[in-house]
C-alpha cells in the first residue's frame, strides 16, 4: 500500500470519500410522511446516541484520512442540546475545510447570528410546499410560517442556502413551479429530489411517477430557456438556471442513481453505524468500535478497510442487504 492510499478513503472504483454526513439524531418535531409514520418511529435510547466527544474524534481520524467536508443531519439536527457547541468543535478541526447543515427549519431562526459567527458554510433546508395546509399535510404538523421565517433568516444572513423539496406524485407535484420560481428573486438553489423508499413503514408507492426526467420536462415546459449549469462531478444535483433569475435550480436523481460513478460520500447514522451507501443496511458499528477502546491508529485502519468493501452504486448496495430487502429504515435515522 503507498503512503497516499494510506491516508486517503479510496473505494474499490477508484473513488476519493472526501464528504461526511452525521446523523445527530434520530428524533424529530415533524413527521413528514415520506420519512416517518405519523405516530414517529422508536426512537433510540439517548446513550445509543454517539456522544459529541465520540463525534468529534471520529470526525477528527475521518479528517486525517482525507475527509473535508461534513454535513450534520438528522432527524432534525437542532433537537440535539448544544447542537451549536458541537458545529463550533467540528469546525475547529484541521482538514474540515467545510461544515454544512440540513434542516427542517423548525428550530433554527434563533441560532442563525452564532451559525454565522462560527462559520456555518451552507444550510440546506427541507420545504416541500409553499402552501400552509399542504405543508401542514406532508409534514403533519403546523410549522410553515416558522420555516418560512427561518429561510428569509438564512437569506438575509447571507448563508449559502439551498432549498430541498421531495417530489411527490399528488401530494406537491401541482408546486413544482411555484418552488422553482422562488429562484428568481432570490439567491437560492431549489433543488427537486426524488422520493426514497426509506418512509419507516412500508415502501412508497408514487416514487416511478415523477423521476428526474419528469421533473426537467416540467421544468423546461414552463422555463423554455432553462440552461444547464456546470457543476461539481460529485454534486448529485444536476443544475440548472433560468436566464435573469438570481438562483439556480438542482434535480436530485436520489432513486434512479444516476450519479454513484462519481460518489464521494459517506455516513453515520444515529444508530452509530457506517453506510458507504445511503442504500446499503450499515457496514460498519463503528459506536462499537468506539466504545471498545481501540487506539486512532486501529480505528483509521478499520475505516480504511471500511471503505474498501464499497459497491459500484446504490443497486449493488441495495441487492446486498440481507436483513431487510424491502428497505423501510426512516431516513430520519439515516440522515438523508
Ligand atoms: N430533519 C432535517 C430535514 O428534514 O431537513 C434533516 C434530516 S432529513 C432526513 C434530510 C433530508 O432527507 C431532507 O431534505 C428530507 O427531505 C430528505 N428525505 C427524507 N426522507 C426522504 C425520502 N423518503 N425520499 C427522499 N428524500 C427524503
Ligand atoms: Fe423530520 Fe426531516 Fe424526516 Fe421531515 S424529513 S420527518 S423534518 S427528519
Amino acid at each position: 500500500m503507498t503512503n497516499s492510499s494510506k491516508t486517503k478513503l479510496v473505494d474499490p472504483w477508484n473513488r476519493t470519500i472526501d464528504y461526511l454526513r452525521i446523523a445527530v439524531t434520530d428524533r424529530c418535531n415533524l413527521r413528514c410522511f415520506y420519512c416517518m409514520p405519523a405516530e414517529g418511529i422508536n426512537y433510540l435510547p439517548k446513550k445509543e446516541l454517539l456522544t459529541y466527544e465520540e463525534i468529534v474524534r471520529l470526525s477528527t481520524v475521518f479528517a486525517s484520512l482525507g475527509i473535508k467536508k461534513i454535513r450534520l443531519t438528522g432527524g432534525e439536527p437542532f433537537l440535539r442540546k448544544n447542537f451549536i457547541s458541537l458545529l463550533e468543535k467540528l469546525k475547529a478541526i484541521p482538514g474540515i475545510e467545510a461544515v454544512h447543515i440540513t434542516t427542517n427549519g423548525v428550530l433554527t431562526f434563533p441560532f442563525l447570528n452564532e451559525m454565522k459567527n462560527i462559520g456555518v458554510d451552507g444550510v440546506n433546508l427541507s420545504l416541500d410546499s409553499l402552501n400552509r395546509e399542504n405543508f401542514h399535510q406532508i409534514t403533519r404538523r403546523d410549522e410553515f410560517d416558522t420555516v418560512m421565517k427561518t429561510l428569509d433568516g438564512l437569506l438575509d444572513h447571507g448563508f449559502n442556502t439551498k432549498i430541498n423539496m421531495v417530489v411527490m406524485h399528488g401530494k406537491n407535484t401541482h408546486e413544482v413551479l411555484d418552488m422553482a420560481r422562488l429562484a428568481s428573486a432570490r439567491k437560492v438553489s431549489v433543488r427537486f429530489i426524488e422520493e426514497m423508499p426509506f418512509n419507516g413503514s412500508e415502501l412508497s408507492t408514487s416514487k416511478q411517477n415523477w423521476s428526474h426526467v419528469k421533473i426537467l420536462e416540467e421544468l423546461q415546459a414552463a422555463f423554455p430557456n432553462l440552461n444547464k449549469l456546470e457543476s461539481h462531478p460529485s454534486n448529485p444535483a444536476t443544475l440548472y438556471q433560468v436566464p435573469d433569475h438570481l438562483g439556480n435550480l438542482g434535480i436530485i436523481p436520489a432513486y434512479s442513481r444516476t450519479f454513484c460513478g462519481s460518489c464521494n460520500r459517506i455516513r453515520l447514522t444515529a444508530t452509530g453505524s457506517i453506510k458507504n451507501c445511503l442504500y446499503d443496511e450499515g457496514v460498519l458499528d463503528v459506536k462499537q468500535v468506539l466504545r471498545s477502546g481501540k487506539s486512532d491508529e486501529e480505528l483509521r485502519d478499520i475505516l480504511i478497510s471500511t471503505v474498501h468493501k464499497r459497491e459500484k452504486d446504490g443497486f449493488a448496495a441495495e441487492k446486498n442487504r440481507k436483513v431487510d430487502k424491502n428497505i423501510s429504515e426512516s431516513m430520519s435515522t439515516i440522515g438523508g
